[in-house]
């Protein structure tokens, strides 16, 4: 008899196909929905597996509504929806999707960092509004980026590859991160600060850490009166690494220059969210990994992971490794 799972949410065709052949498959597929809470937490009581989404949420509620689950495989690198430490004690196997959306996620933090220094959606407003009447010397006028100094928060997978794409632009390039990477240092010529003088020597900041206990809450009031008046702060990782009400506290006094978000502490975030609505923010709905190629390759991903711990191998991205 096949292992019986549950998808929580509409994967592409193939990927279906594939789970089909393997797994007995109960889906959530309505579009661009999750799954309702009450309908997850009873479509999960006789499953052995779950496919789920940074959408779900992997609790301890969820871990006792499923007393058979066996491999819990989120479709993100990011696992921050899940309690891994309470699937560790009930020895249930959290796997994500590293390695997949590194080079697409990167191409759209440096595609929001040019979009928020190059004022680009703002002036396509301004164009569209008609209130293009002249050239003018200081009309839209935004900040350069090339050589410009880059600070990197977590120098991983993401880090590194935007690290990358600004030695391009001739960017001058820093890190923070928990451990120094020497090797990223000398091919990429990145040199090392403590996260205060990253803060203190960049122009540009560009967030890609995890979202754990020690990064949630990191960017503060104190973290923005450190920065430069002319900073911005590109967040392409999760949204609660920025506190929002001292982000926009920032913002408005100025004391920073402008913002480029691709998450929020909500999310989704409304659209009267006070910071999204700001001049000096371009606001994007969490689309960091959204190509077509890329999400296919994250379904497909996922599904191997469930199929792998499924059938009694160790999946090939456990993140808690004690289980498998
Ligand atoms: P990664 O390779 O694990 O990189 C994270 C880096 O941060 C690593 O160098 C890590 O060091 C470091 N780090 C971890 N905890 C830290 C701490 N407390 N203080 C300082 N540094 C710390 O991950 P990635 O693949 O680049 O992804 C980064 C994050 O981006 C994900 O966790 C996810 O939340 C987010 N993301 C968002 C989108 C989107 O759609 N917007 C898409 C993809 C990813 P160690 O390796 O030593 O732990």
């Amino acid at each position: 008899m096949k292992p019986r799972v549950y998808v929580t949410r509409k994967m592409p065709a193939s990927v279906l196909s594939r789970l089909c052949e393997r797994l007995d498959v109960d889906i959530w597929d309505v579009e661009d929905e999750p799954v309702p809470r009450n309908v997850l937490l009873k479509s999960v009581a006789g499953v052995e597996g779950v496919l789920c989404l940074l959408t779900d949420r992997i609790d301890e509620e969820f871990l006792r509504s499923a007393p058979g689950v066996r491999v819990v495989a989120n479709t993100a690198v990011g696992y921050d929806n899940i309690d891994v430490a309470a699937c560790t004690r009930r020895g249930v196997m959290v796997t994500n999707t590293p390695g997949v959306l590194t080079e697409t996620t990167a191409d759209l933090a440096f595609g929001l960092l040019l979009a928020t220094a190059r004022r680009i959606p703002e002036s396509e407003q301004v164009l569209l509004n008609g209130e293009w009447k002249t050239w003018s010397p200081m009309f839209l006028a935004g900040l350069d980026v090339h050589g410009a100094t880059l600070g990197i928060a977590g120098l991983g997978r993401i880090g590194e590859a935007v690290a990358r794409r600004a030695r391009g632009f001739s960017m001058r390039l820093l890190y923070w991160d928990k451990v120094r990477k020497p090797s990223v240092e000398q091919s990429l010529g990145v040199k090392y600060r403590s996260f205060d003088d990253l803060l203190r020597e960049s122009d540009f900041i560009t967030v890609h850490l995890p979202l754990d206990a020690e990064t949630r809450g990191l960017f503060g009031e104190r973290e923005f009166g450190l920065m430069r008046p002319a900073a911005v702060l590109i967040n392409t990782a999760r949204g609660p690494i920025v506190q929002m009400k001292a982000l926009y506290d920032a913002l408005v006094a100025r004391r920073i220059w402008a913002a480029g978000l691709d998450v929020y502490d909500a999310d989704p975030v409304p659209p009267d969210d006070p910071v999204a609505n700001l001049d000096n923010v371009v606001a994007l709905p969490h689309i960091g990994s959204a190509t077509i190629a890329t999400r296919v390759k994250m379904a497909s991903m996922a599904a191997e992971n469930l199929i792998a711990g499924l059938s009694g191998a160790t999946p090939p991205n456990l993140v808690n490794g004690e289980v498998g």
